[in-house]
């Protein structure tokens, strides 16, 4: 027979708190979790089978910096984008670990450079997306599609999906403070996942367009 766990502080805490609420007749007072905002730099991300037609044979992504979502890491392995008039983009970095679907996730920025139009779409949508040349050490690979720009988005855990009232896939605005730089984020993805740590993913245009590296307050609001 296993023992029974007895509850662990922040749950005992909680528990307390909402008695004490009840008993004065008040909603329970929510503590927001804490939000973290990282802007993705472009990148790729890569099936096990084109990764060996770039990287060779039995080729595995190794470790260059674990992320902040669980298990996810920038790779030591970086690529050049060759776009449609052989304008280039060197040591474009790919994500681990390794996934079904082959896709490089650009800024705007990046999509001029390289005279490309890219369209706007959540990651897994590169149906109709325009594709490119890739070249790796050990060969170059045809990608049909595959290239966008990713929604800005927001993961989360279903506790604080429940916090902030939404579901999976529902739309929700980010209000970000930031000396005279005042922006909002609308229509930011949700993705929920009992895996999720809290995290907005923006580009790196749009951490630019608020200037991310000096904000004093960001908040999410349901739309
Ligand atoms: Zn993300």
């Amino acid at each position: 027979m296993s023992a029974i766990n007895a509850p662990s502080r922040p749950v005992i805490e909680a528990l307390v708190r909402s008695t004490l609420a009840k008993q004065l007749g008040q909603e329970a007072p929510a503590n927001p979790p804490t939000l973290v905002v990282n802007s993705s730099a472009r990148h790729m991300h890569i099936s096990p089978e084109n990764l060996e037609a770039l990287f060779g044979k039995g080729a595995k992504l190794t470790v260059h910096k674990m992320l902040y979502q669980e298990g996810q890491f920038a790779s030591e392995q970086t690529v050049t984008l060759i776009g449609p008039r052989r304008r280039v983009i060197p040591n474009l970095r790919i994500l681990g670990p390794c996934r079904n679907l082959t896709q490089i996730e650009l800024a705007i920025t990046d999509a001029i450079q390289l005279g490309m139009d890219i369209p706007v779409r959540m990651s897994g949508d590169i149906q109709g997306t325009p594709g490119g040349y890739v070249m790796g050490p050990k060969g170059m690979l045809e990608m049909k599609d595959g290239i966008i720009r990713a929604a800005r988005h927001v993961h989360m855990s279903p506790s604080d999906a429940k916090f902030y009232g939404v579901k999976h896939l529902d739309r929700i605005t980010m209000k970000v403070t930031s000396p005279m730089c005042n922006t909002r984020f609308d229509e930011m993805i949700v993705r929920v996942d009992p895996s999720f740590k809290l995290e907005v993913h923006i580009d790196t245009d749009e951490a630019n367009a608020c200037d991310l590296e000096r904000v004093t307050k960001v908040e999410l609001i349901k739309s």
